[in-house]
């Protein structure tokens, strides 16, 4: 008997964990997942967490949405299989929307994807051999660590100054055979950062000049609270690169739709890999999301966004310059949902955390998004989520830990 109880495989009593791939091994549980656990205490004020404010949810209108879908006569292919690429007026709607701000975008070059991570999932897929270099910002996304790791790349990371990388870094990793440069150019999670027009054109020569495959990330690119609209890193190149959008921070993450625009021959590449991860994203989900589109104005559902984030922003970099200590250096975003304070030299952020849990509050100490190691020092703060009240009494109550932990 070839797979039952005497196999020689169960004989031999081998314990599941001897079985996984070797690829996992340097593919961890998401730290900040883990943080959540800790602050799912509701009396814990908590900046730790990424997630949108759920009062911005366009609840009434998806209701609306999803009643017409399934009530109508597109009931049952909204329940059926549909196409890899996605469906084509959601794709021409977004390439719409990216012409409405100078960029333009041929729907045909549009895959929808099960929220812009499964973009990183493609991206690596088809691109990644292990022990390629993927360039990526230092600090960097998590969620991009961990999605790359699975193909098992060599990191090198780049320091993220005010206005985008530092080029000479850049261009030296470039310099040393680097295949993929992965990078947050709006409001970039976690740090807030964003990239000068100046940065923007400079890191496009650079990716034309190397032939390195660029994968730019912008979830956040429409939450801007205050000056002007930068067109993405695509707009300045010669030769195209992949851009992700994703719906979730200007309609709902529960949704789980994301967008990649990337030429032809690689969105042919990335139908592909797509297809042998699930075949293509929910029909029922992309109908909804359609259904609302054609009958609201998601223009100004994203102004409310704006505006509302904008005065949580605000609340929150007024609160900082009256209670952290000046030895604490925080960005002041423009837009985005995360702000970035960097303690002196030496102090923990790790240990900082348990001080400021025991006065209730949580945030997410730094290092883990430094993929070569450092950044102890650095901490994020979540704005989105929490009310403005709350906040003021959060950061009231961290500067007292930050006070207390310096002294
Ligand atoms: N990229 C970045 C930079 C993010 O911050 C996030 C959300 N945390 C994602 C991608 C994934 O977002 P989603 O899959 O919901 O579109």
């Amino acid at each position: 008997m070839k797979n039952g109880r005497n196999s020689p495989t169960c004989q031999r009593r081998i314990a599941v964990e001897e079985c996984f791939a070797a690829r996992m091994d340097s593919v961890h549980r998401s730290f900040i997942r883990e943080i959540l656990k800790v602050t799912a205490d509701p009396s814990i004020i908590s900046f730790a967490g990424g997630l949108p404010n759920p009062e911005m949810f366009p609840v009434q209108a998806m209701s609306e949405a999803a009643s017409r879908i399934l009530g109508g006569s597109t009931g049952a292919a909204s329940l059926q299989y549909s196409t890899t690429e996605g469906d084509p007026v959601l794709r021409r709607f977004i390439a719409d929307r990216y012409a409405k701000r100078g960029v333009e975008v041929d729907p045909d070059d549009i895959v929808i994807t099960t929220g812009s991570q499964q973009c990183l999932d493609m991206a690596g897929k088809v691109f990644l051999d292990k022990g390629d270099t993927v360039v990526i910002e230092r600090p960097g996304y998590l969620g991009a660590i961990q999605s790359f790791s699975v193909y098992e790349p060599n990191f090198v990371t780049v320091a993220l100054q005010d206005d985008g990388p530092d080029l000479e870094e850049l261009e030296r990793a470039f310099a040393a055979g680097a295949k993929m440069f992965y990078a947050v150019p709006n409001f970039q999670n976690p740090s807030g950062v964003s990239y000068s027009a100046e940065k923007r054109a400079a890191v496009a020569e650079l990716l034309d000049r190397y032939g390195v495959v660029f994968v730019e990330d912008d979830p956040y690119g429409e939450l801007r609270f205050m000056g002007e609209h930068l067109p993405p890193v695509y707009s300045f190149r010669k030769k195209p690169g992949l851009l992700n959008g994703s719906f979730s921070k200007i309609a709902a993450p529960g949704f789980r739709l994301g967008w990649v625009v990337a030429p032809g021959v690689v969105r042919d590449k990335l139908v592909v890999a797509k297809q042998a991860t699930d075949l293509h994203t929910s029909t029922l989900a992309q109908s909804i999301m359609r259904a609302y589109l054609e009958e609201n104005d998601i223009d100004d559902h994203v102004e409310t966004i704006r505006e509302t984030y904008g005065r949580h922003r605000e609340v929150m970099v007024e609160k900082i310059r009256e209670y952290f200590p000046a030895q604490v250096r925080c960005t002041e975003p423009e837009g985005g949902m995360f702000l970035w304070a960097t303690l002196p030299e030496g102090c923990s952020s790790m240990e900082l955390f348990d001080s400021a849990i025991r006065r209730k509050v949580a945030f997410v100490p730094g290092a883990p998004f430094y993929a070569d190691g450092g950044g102890d020092n650095t901490l994020r703060l979540n704005f989105s989520n929490a009310d403005p009240e709350r906040i003021g009494e959060g950061i009231a109550r961290l500067g007292e830990s930050i006070r207390e932990f310096l002294d």
